[in-house]
């Protein structure tokens, strides 16, 4: 095992990653820059490296100052957490010719489901089902045309190195490819330097079902269920679920095979996250993030693993402490994300912290980086904290995260808990009847109320 890791993150997830290592008996480096030198985690890790200026290009993104902070503290093994280098397949190509652990999958898995028409590929090779669509790369508006017409308007036409919800456009008719296709492009050579683009059919009213794999590298795999993910905004997950209210246990045990052995076929190692549309009891797969995910508490919750810890043995060479029959669902938990931004545009809402108070009790999470007297800095990610619930049931985790949302105090900046408390109020979401669609037409109905 590892006697010292460096974080290569900052915010709640750099003290999620410390809290597993000192539970392990490991020893944490955490980096940051300039602007993060008061931040929790670097009060939290035993040592701190300050790694560069405010933009993240020129500190948490800089290779070569990961790499020293490594060689100057002897840390061993670089936990990524999530964005930032977490899929960088070159990052981790870096790290271990320099005999450094990366933990996490391979650089040729990160490769390979990094670029989406690759892991479309590689999953319909493994047996997963994926949404019907082009065969890879769609060159011009020509073939873009033919391939709408022969799978059916409407289409979304996607960057193959798109994420985040960006480079991803929708066509409803012949009439609206050009624009879309050329957008779709445009964004993908903007934002990941890349211009290839696919078609695939557009879903009308699909759930975002998400499974949650995990490998030791040596082709054993396991699932541990799924996450109902559908509550988003432009694309971005804003409430998570697990199990998913509308995915039956024999359904979960099918697709969930099917995940478990695709990564056991390829030999996967550590945590990944294989999302999937849901439409009419069918599950289309549309990409794999081969990292933790932000709501990987969720997972935890309801079969009381920790998946840091389980990522850090495995990148170790030790066995998973589990195996599939080990993992049986407990009870409900839900996540909501709390970030700093100004309702109802939700434009970042950076600014010092004047109190804050956690909630707490029984079957409540907390995590978060802030405290009383932050000033959270302008330059990042505006997620500030999730608060995680777990109950008996889904009523149960409910009634929690409704009773947890009025202990939270975070004053001085606004933040999306006032969305939280109102969607608690709607008739869909405590009967879990929703799609991805659900939001969005939600807020624009409630931004249309005088
Ligand atoms: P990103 O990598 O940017 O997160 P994804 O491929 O994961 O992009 O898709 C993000 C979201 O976009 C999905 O959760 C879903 O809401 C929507 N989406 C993606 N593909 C389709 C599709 N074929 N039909 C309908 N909605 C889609």
């Amino acid at each position: 095992m590892f006697d010292k890791i460096l974080i290569a993150n900052r915010g709640e997830i750099a003290l999620r990653v410390v809290r597993a290592a000192r539970e392990m008996g490991i020893a944490t480096v955490a980096v940051h820059s300039t602007a993060d030198s008061d931040a929790m985690h670097v009060r939290m890790a035993d040592e701190s490296v300050c790694i560069g200026p405010p933009p993240s290009p020129q500190s948490y993104l800089s290779v070569p100052a990961i790499i020293s902070a490594c060689e100057i503290t002897g840390a061993q093994a670089i936990h990524p957490g999530y964005g930032f280098l977490s899929e960088n397949a070159n990052f981790v190509q870096i790290v271990e010719d320099h005999d450094l652990t990366f933990i996490g999958p391979t650089a040729e898995h990160i490769r390979v489901m990094g670029d989406k028409i690759t892991a479309k590929d590689t999953m319909k090779a493994l047996g997963v089902p994926c949404v019907p669509g082009s065969d890879g790369g769609v060159p011009d508006l020509a073939e873009a045309k033919r391939v709408g017409a022969e799978i059916g308007y409407p289409v979304i036409i996607k960057a193959t190195a798109g994420g985040g919800g960006k480079g991803m456009k929708v066509a409803k008719s012949d009439a609206e490819m050009e624009r879309a296709f050329q957008t779709a492009r445009a964004e993908g050579k903007a934002n990941f330097g890349n211009d290839e683009v696919y078609i695939e059919k557009y879903l009308t009213t699909p759930r975002h079902i998400e499974i949650q794999v995990f490998g030791d590298g040596k082709g054993k795999a396991v699932h541990l269920g799924e996450r109902d993910c559908s509550l988003q905004r432009r694309h971005q997950k804003v409430f998570e679920e697990a199990p998913g209210p509308s995915i039956t246990p024999e359904e979960r045990a099918r697709i969930g095979k099917i995940c478990a052995d695709a990564m056991a076929q390829i030999n996967y190692i550590g945590a990944g996250t294989i999302e999937f549309l849901y439409e009419n009891g069918e599950f289309y797969f549309i990409e794999m993030n081969t990292r933790l995910q932000v709501e990987h508490p969720v997972t935890e919750g309801i079969f009381g693993v920790d998946l840091v810890r389980e990522q850090i043995r495995v990148a170790a060479g030790l066995p998973m402490s589990f195996g599939q029959d080990d993992l049986k669902i407990n009870g409900h938990a839900i996540e909501v994300r709390i970030n700093a931004e100004k309702l109802p545009n939700f434009s970042p809402c950076p600014g010092r912290i004047t109190q804050y108070h956690a909630p707490g009790g029984l079957g409540v999470r907390m995590d978060s980086a802030l405290y009383d007297g932050y000033s959270i800095p302008p330059y990042y990610d505006s997620l500030i904290g999730k608060l995680i619930v777990h109950g008996r049931d889904r009523p149960e985790a409910l009634a929690r995260l409704n009773r947890a949302l009025s202990e939270l105090i975070v004053d001085g900046v606004d933040t999306t808990v006032p969305l939280f408390d109102a969607l608690l109020q709607e008739p869909d979401i405590l009967s879990g009847n929703y799609n991805i669609h659900w939001l969005e037409h939600w807020l624009e109905s409630a931004l249309a109320k005088p």
